[in-house]
């Protein structure tokens, strides 16, 4: 049952090429299916979320994830109402324009694309990858994706001013996304939040003491659950604390977006659209805890020390790699060697380098710039 502010398939702007129906599967179903058989997709496995060095084989990576913002933010989007297979689409796409390592990576290839007057910045980046770098179609170029799953892969997780990028005109950005695309940026959020907590302590470089002390959320499911069950084992505990904490974050998400929905009066998708203000949100006392969890994880976890020299080598790995095909364009693949002809020489590297796993970054690396 589709609330009156979902999307609605049948109401989508449609392909950039028109293609004919599917016998069974609408277009939004179709587009979550090209992005699952994408390469770059595919590629997600084996890109770092957090921890560049494999420490563990059941650590998350970026495809596992994207696949669990992708459980969240169906069950919220049910429960609200909205478009699910919308929902799913933007979530398993949400990552896709990431570099390796990071945000380490990401923040690399933006300094040296900097140096070069430009900008690196993964949705935009995701954008490409979805309208020009994946080749399927003998028709067209790129994936044809509706305009609601590329408007969301712009507008999920921030607003670009209309006067900055004129390029994304087409995107509406003097309009708020649909609750479909506001979702996103909150589930990949709970998601990481509870997910690095996890990864972090089971890595050791978070102490359980540390985190009851630290992120007031999970303290208080810890202490529940030590009441509940005093004599389980400690990690059993954590997980109630840590299930317990994303299941609260994901309830308060569902109600707070209800009752803000009602408090702003929408009753349409051009409601949702025309609001001052994104209306998917937390409650002021949620926000608080997830912003709580958040500066604890960056304060003793994404800045951790122990890290330091991870993230030293991602940045030494993609400065010397951007620097030398900058250098030397003839080392590049023949592909990119021509998109070089009609486009700045740096942003080529850059696209070249932003599709790259983290294994192969590393071959690359020790090919072209002696061992790494
Ligand atoms: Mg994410």
């Amino acid at each position: 049952m589709l609330a009156d502010y979902a999307v609605r398939v049948e109401h989508s702007r449609g392909r950039r090429h028109p293609e004919p129906a599917h016998p069974y599967r609408d277009d939004f179903q179709r587009d979550r299916d090209r992005i699952i058989h994408a390469r770059a997709f595919r590629r997600l496995e084996a890109k770092t979320q957090v921890f560049t060095r494999r420490y563990s084989d059941h650590f998350r990576n970026r495809l596992t994830h994207t696949i669990e913002v992708a459980q969240i933010s169906r069950t919220i989007a049910a429960q609200l109402g909205l478009n699910v297979d919308l929902v799913e689409t933007l979530a398993l796409v949400h990552d896709i324009g990431h570099p390796p390592f990071g945000h380490a990576g990401e923040k690399a290839l933006d300094q040296a694309m900097r140096e070069h007057g430009l900008l690196f910045d993964h949705n935009l980046h995701a954008l490409r990858i979805v309208e020009d770098f994946e080749l399927r179609y003998a028709a067209f170029r790129g994936l044809n994706l509706t305009f609601e799953v590329r408007e969301g892969i712009i507008k999920h997780s921030r607003d670009y001013p209309p006067e900055k990028f004129p390029e994304l005109a087409e995107y509406l950005l003097d309009e708020r996304p649909p609750l479909e695309a506001q979702l996103i940026d909150l589930t990949d959020e709970i998601a990481y939040n509870t997910a690095d907590l996890d990864d972090g302590y089971e890595a050791h470089l978070l102490s359980l003491d540390g985190i009851r002390a630290g992120v007031p959320i999970f303290e208080r499911f810890y202490a529940e659950a030590e009441r509940q069950y005093p004599a389980a084992p400690g990690k059993l505990k954590f997980n109630e604390a840590l299930k317990r904490m994303l299941d609260r974050l994901v309830t308060d998400l569902i109600r707070n977006t209800q009752a803000r929905t009602a408090a702003h009066g929408i009753r349409t998708l051009e409601d949702v659209r025309n609001c001052k203000e994104r209306v998917a949100a937390f409650s002021p006392e949620a926000e608080r805890e997830r912003r709580q969890a958040k500066e604890f994880l960056c304060n003793n976890l994404y800045f951790s020390p122990v890290l330091e020299p991870e993230k030293q080598d991602a940045e030494r790995v993609i400065g010397d790699l951007f620097a030398h095909w900058i250098r030397r364009p003839s080392d590049l693949p023949p592909s990119y060697r021509d998109q070089a002809k009609d486009q700045p020489l740096a942003r080529i590297v850059c696209d070249y380098i932003a599709g790259m796993t983290d294994n192969f970054i590393f071959e690359q690396h020790e090919r072209f710039c002696g061992r790494t």
